[in-house]
């Protein structure tokens, strides 16, 4: 047996060492980049969420995403289909023309080839075709093209693109881009969504929820939607009860006051997508998409019971409650499709009768008006 020699033992540690502290550096590294992504990532994020008007939200993504990601081009495309996107940006002073990294396209068949029916990134290489979305002298070794989608209709795409062939290849983990692109959908549905508000105001001012216009203009493109999705669609009449007599006895000032609060409270009971409008008066109406009867008559429910819990104090520090009356009614596209104007209305009108029961029954309760069909209503006989 031969004695190890203790200088040769010594040294190839040292060397092991050398390796494993090499390791643990790149490692390092490695965590140390994706911290700072993930900070810059949070970052846009955030200020993506900020942001009120197209022309912020365009001029936004093109800076900050190319600067934050290191990429050599960012565009965005939009579909544009009646020209109200280019005039939103041109009434907020920005020329589309001057800025070929933004592309607004009346006609989304094009986007739609690319992504397929199931709106899917493509990472890869820049092919003639895409020049379309990198009108550059050079084009981008490798590029990722992320549709911006939301309920399934497509926004228009971000597209990046960098020198580098391996930045972004077929198969590559896409987490990181999946974020931003669900982010940036949601902040370009809200922002053009406010835009739109915006422009030809909607929004009843002492409530700040929808008024009865946007209602009537919503309706129908409600049961467009569902008609195309087969989901049903939920319609809920709500009456504050006995509002005469909170104006009688602490004054109009306060009623106002309850109104607000009550629409408050209403919307934030709702989801997001969903509408809600003052309708008239002391009434609200609420379509909820996706939501047959018993979901409609549960969340019914749950607004009506914590209405009842709810204290408002007023400008004289008097605390005052009130309940509501709630009608709900359903239209399931599978039973009636298409919807007349007259159809339309009588689905609400199941509502507002179910909303009329309930006011009878005793108030503070909420009575169903059943689904929306064409056939005649069945009068039952007693006995
Ligand atoms: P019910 O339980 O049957 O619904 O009784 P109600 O008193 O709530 O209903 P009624 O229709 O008799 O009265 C509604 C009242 O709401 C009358 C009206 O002056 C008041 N009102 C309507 N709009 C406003 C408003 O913008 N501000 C205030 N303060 N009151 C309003
Ligand atoms: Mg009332
Ligand atoms: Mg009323």
């Amino acid at each position: 047996m031969t004695k190890a020699d203790p200088v040769a033992e010594i040294d190839e540690l040292q060397t092991e060492l050398c390796v494993l502290e090499s390791h643990l550096q790149r490692l390092l590294h490695r965590i140390r980049q994706n911290d700072a992504k993930l900070y810059r990532f949070h970052t846009l994020e955030t200020e993506l969420l900020a942001l009120n008007s197209l022309r912020e939200l365009v001029e936004h993504v093109l800076d900050d995403t190319r600067a934050d990601f290191e990429l050599d081009f960012v565009t965005l495309t939009l579909v544009d289909r009646k020209g109200e996107l280019r005039q939103f940006l041109q009434e907020d002073g920005l020329s589309p023309d001057s800025l070929p990294e933004l592309i607004l396209t009346q006609d989304d068949r094009t986007l739609q080839l690319w992504f397929g029916r199931v709106h899917r990134p493509y990472l890869g290489t820049c092919k003639s075709k895409h020049e379309l979305v990198f009108p550059y002298e050079e084009t981008p070794a490798s590029i990722a093209l992320l549709p911006l989608v939301r309920r399934g209709e497509l926004l228009g795409s971000l597209n990046l693109g960098s020198v580098e062939t391996t930045r972004f290849t077929y198969g590559m983990a896409t987490d990181f881009l999946d974020r931003l692109r669900a982010v940036l959908s949601v902040c370009l549905e809200n922002t053009l969504n406010f835009e739109m508000l915006r422009r030809t105001s909607l929004i009843d001012t002492l409530t700040g929820v929808n008024n009865r216009r946007f209602f009537e203009q919503r309706l129908s493109e409600e049961i467009g939607r569902a008609q195309r999705t087969g989901e049903p669609l939920t319609c809920l009449f709500l009456d504050i009860d006995h509002f005469k007599r909170i104006n009688d006895s602490y004054g109009h000032q306060t009623g106002d006051l309850v109104l607000a609060e009550v629409a408050h409270e209403i919307k934030a009971m709702l989801r997001n997508n969903d509408v809600l409008a003052r309708y008239g008066g002391e009434e609200f109406v609420a379509l909820l998409s996706g939501a047959d009867l018993p979901r409609g008559i549960e969340v019914a429910e749950r607004i009506r019971s914590r209405i009842e819990k709810l204290r408002i104090v007023d400008h004289n520090h008097r605390s005052i409650s009130v309940t509501l009356s709630i009608g709900v009614s359903e239209y399931d596209p599978k039973l009636v499709s298409p919807m007349s104007e007259t159809d339309q209305q009588r689905f609400l009108e199941l509502a507002d009768q179910a909303l009329y029961v309930a006011k009878r029954g005793g108030r503070n309760r909420v009575e169903s008006g059943g689904t929306f069909s064409r056939e005649p209503a069945v009068v039952q006989k007693a006995g």
